[in-house]
């Protein structure tokens, strides 16, 4: 049952005076519980809490941590029908999508489970200790990973439970040791509710300690508040480039700075080269209506630029989108905010000189397209920006010098794709140089939606796409943003973690003076 409260540690509160409303954007229908915005001390509260509980929660073992994360999985799995109802109430995603996000909820839980029960992803290195090396000796060095401290999660409208209250970066700083703090987003305070009920459940089930996950609801002062407060150590987000640049410059002037790790937005430009667009025309634009319109173009891998050189195929290939665009359904979008903020983004866009829109995106929710010819886009920013929704715009370019400038002129990225063949491959190699510098994620004839959870993803590309293009916020190594290096130096063997011990009582793989092994030293 939906109980509207902040959570301080497992205390609910409700101080505030400032009502939230949960929305239904299908219907524009509010829900009746009455949530409250937490107040400057509840923040605070919850903030010491975890504190308090980081001493405790990296004491706990790997596999103690393994259960707790695990016991969450299952407690979501077990709100039911009134979760996944709720969820898809207040985002306007069909049942069906929120299932599926649910599974992979799960899945990314249970498997920082098996990740850290397993153990090897705390880097561990060892250099034995050289006592009659010249001119000096070498001393034991060993070196792991370890947690940092509190993070604050700013959960994603456009994830409702992958990435918001235990999704990708809630579950890998748990992972790692870290107690976390979610601000719940606005957009879907119903199911944010149930699912920090369900990790409470877990933390009371599974023994951990009080404060190692709160949760609380507020604005633009809340997000502020918790990354200026030098308790906190580091920060996940997915949204705005303007929340994400807004907390990271907060969180970089602060006494002591601390990394945000901002997943911010993206155009994922996908290449035509001509010989895969002249034997495949209606496909391609099939396929690329079908990515466009996909979560009615609410991920931050949807393409929003479809660069080709100037030729009868790409013509085809525009009037052939434009068709599957205009034909395709309008749906609702996640709320009223992001409705209006695509409408205002497109009528940008089509006002821009040398842009003829096409399909054309004329309510929220309703899919369009647009285009251009190179050179218009090179000289214009404006249309390098993401729209979020399900729009693309279509660039024109004379020539494979242009396509080239085109290409560099673009800002870093989450995802590239190119459509080709070998001869284009052969063709415009330093063309698919060009954009691989630029993204995160290269893709060889296939659309940038659709991003797998595995241990060689990369989720996080060149600034504005992330705050740092280092890290990925999907998969295994999302874990090591949380974390820290530690070098111990000739330290008595019985004192080190468990991880560095000669024995190796872990049996986990170790970098031991240059070779990988899980034996002891
Ligand atoms: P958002 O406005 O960036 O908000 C995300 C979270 O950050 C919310 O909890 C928000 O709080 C908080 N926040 C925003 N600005 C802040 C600031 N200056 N200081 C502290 N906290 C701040 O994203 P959104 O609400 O999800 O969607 C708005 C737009 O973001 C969309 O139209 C779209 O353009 C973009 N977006 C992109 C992606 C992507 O994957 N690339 C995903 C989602 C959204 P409040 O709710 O209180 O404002």
């Amino acid at each position: 049952m939906i109980t509207a409260k902040n959570y301080i540690g497992n205390k609910p509160t409700s101080e505030g005076a400032k009502k939230l409303i949960s929305f239904n954007p299908a219907n524009g229908k509010s829900f009746t519980e009455d949530f409250r915005a937490a107040t400057e001390g509840e923040v605070d509260a919850a903030i010491g809490a975890a504190m308090h509980a980081f001493e405790a929660y990296k004491a706990k073992t790997s596999n103690e941590r393994a259960t707790f994360l695990r016991a969450i999985a299952q407690n979501i799995e077990d709100l039911g029908d009134e979760m996944v109802q709720r969820a898809s109430a207040e985002t306007a995603l069909p049942e069906a999508r929120i299932k599926g996000e649910r599974g992979r909820t799960c899945n990314q839980l249970r498997s920082f489970a098996d990740i850290i029960e397993e153990g090897s992803w705390v880097n561990a290195r060892i250099d034995t200790a050289l006592a009659d090396r010249a001119p000096v000796p070498k001393p034991d060095l060993r070196k792991m990973e370890v947690p940092m401290g509190p993070v604050a999660v700013f959960g994603a409208s456009n994830f409702p439970l992958a990435y918001s209250t235990a999704g990708g970066d809630t579950a890998s700083a748990l992972a790692s040791g870290c107690p976390v703090i979610v601000k719940g987003h606005e957009s879907h305070l119903g199911t944010n509710d149930l699912v920090t009920q369900a990790v409470l459940k877990a933390v009371e089930e599974t023994g951990m300690p009080n404060g190692v996950f709160s949760m609380v609801n507020g604005g633009i002062d809340i997000g502020q508040q918790l990354a200026k407060d030098e308790r906190i150590k580091a920060i996940g987000f997915t949204g705005s480039l303007r929340g994400g640049r807004a907390l990271f410059d907060t969180a970089s002037q602060r006494k002591t700075p601390i990394p945000v790790y901002a997943e911010m937005g993206s155009t994922n430009p996908v290449v035509f080269f001509p010989d895969k667009l002249k034997t495949e025309t209606e496909d391609l634009a099939k396929q690329l209506a079908g990515s466009v319109t996909l979560g009615v173009g609410q991920f931050c891998t949807s393409p929003g630029l479809l660069i080709g050189l100037a030729s009868e195929e790409l013509t085809q290939f525009t009037a052939i989108l434009e068709t599957e665009l205009s034909n395709a359904a309008q749906s609702t979008m996640l709320n009223e905010g992001i409705g209006a903020s695509y409408l205002e983004s497109v009528s940008k866009v089509t006002a821009a000189q040398g842009v003829e829109a096409l399909a054309k995106a004329d309510t929220a929710g309703k899919p369009g397209c647009a285009k251009v010819k190179g050179s218009a886009f090179i000289k214009n920013p404006e249309l390098h920006h993401e729209v979020f929704g399900p729009f693309t715009i279509v660039i024109e370019c004379e020539g494979n010098e242009e396509l080239l400038r085109v290409i560099q002129s673009l800002e870093g990225q989450l995802t590239g794709s190119f459509m080709a063949t070998e001869k284009d491959i052969d063709q415009f190699s330093k063309t698919i140089e060009a954009l691989t510098d630029r993204v995160g994620r290269i893709i060889c004839n296939g659309v940038p939606t659709g991003v797998e959870v595995c241990p060689s993803m990369h989720h996080g590309g060149p600034y504005p796409a992330s705050t740092s293009g280092k890290y990925t916020s999907v998969g295994r190594d999302a874990i090591i943003r949380f974390t820290r290096s530690v070098a111990f130096q000739s330290w008595p063997d019985k004192r080190l973690p468990r991880e560095l011990q000669d024995a190796n009582p872990s049996q986990i793989w170790r970098l031991v003076n240059n070779d990988w092994t899980q034996n002891p030293v």
